[in-house]
C-alpha cells in the first residue's frame, strides 16, 4: 500500500541511504530518546511506524559496522566513512526491524522540540524483543 510520505535520509557522506515509506509527516514525528549510556553519548533520537517500509540502500557494505553491545540483539549501524549511525536493526523469528535515527532524516529541521525519554534498562529481553515486533518498523529492504 502506497504511504503518503516518503522521508528520505541517510549518512552524511551518502554511503547509506534510507527511504522511509510512512503516512506520518516529519512534523509529527516523534522522537524518543533512550537514557542508556550508549544512547546519550551518541546523541541519537528514535523513530519507527510498525505500519512503516523502509529502503536501506548501502553503496559499500563493507564501510559499515554493525556495534553489538548489552543483550546484543541489535545492530547500531554506522558508516565508517562519516561516523554516522541512521538505523538500528533487530533481527526476530526470521524478520528484520529496525528504527530510524531522526537526526539523520534530510528533513530534520522541520521535527518538533521534545524529545521522549524512555529508560529500557529494566527490560528483559523478551519483553524487549516484544515490544520492537509491536513497534519497530517491520519491512525492511536492503538493496
Ligand atoms: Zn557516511
Amino acid at each position: 500500500m502506497t504511504k503518503k510520505h516518503h522521508h528520505k535520509g541517510g549518512c552524511h557522506c551518502g554511503n547509506i541511504h534510507f527511504i522511509f515509506d510512512t503516512d506520518i509527516a516529519v512534523p509529527k514525528i516523534i522522537h524518543r530518546c533512550c537514557t542508556c549510556r550508549f544512547c546519550r553519548k551518541q546523541g541519537a533520537r528514535y523513530t519507527s511506524d510498525p505500519k512503516g517500509i523502509l529502503n536501506v540502500t548501502i553503496s559499500e557494505k563493507d564501510n559499515i559496522n554493525c556495534y553489538r553491545f548489552g543483550h546484543k540483539t541489535a545492530d547500531f549501524i554506522f558508516c565508517k566513512t562519516c561516523g554516522t549511525m541512521p538505523l538500528i536493526t533487530s533481527e526476530i523469528d526470521g524478520n528484520t526491524y529496525a528504527v530510524l535515527n531522526v537526526n539523520c532524516l534530510n528533513n530534520n529541521g522541520q521535527l518538533q522540540d521534545g524529545d521522549q525519554k524512555f529508560s529500557y534498562d529494566a527490560e528483559k529481553t523478551e519483553d524487549r524483543l516484544a515490544r520492537r515486533k509491536k513497534r519497530w518498523i517491520g519491512k525492511i529492504v536492503f538493496h
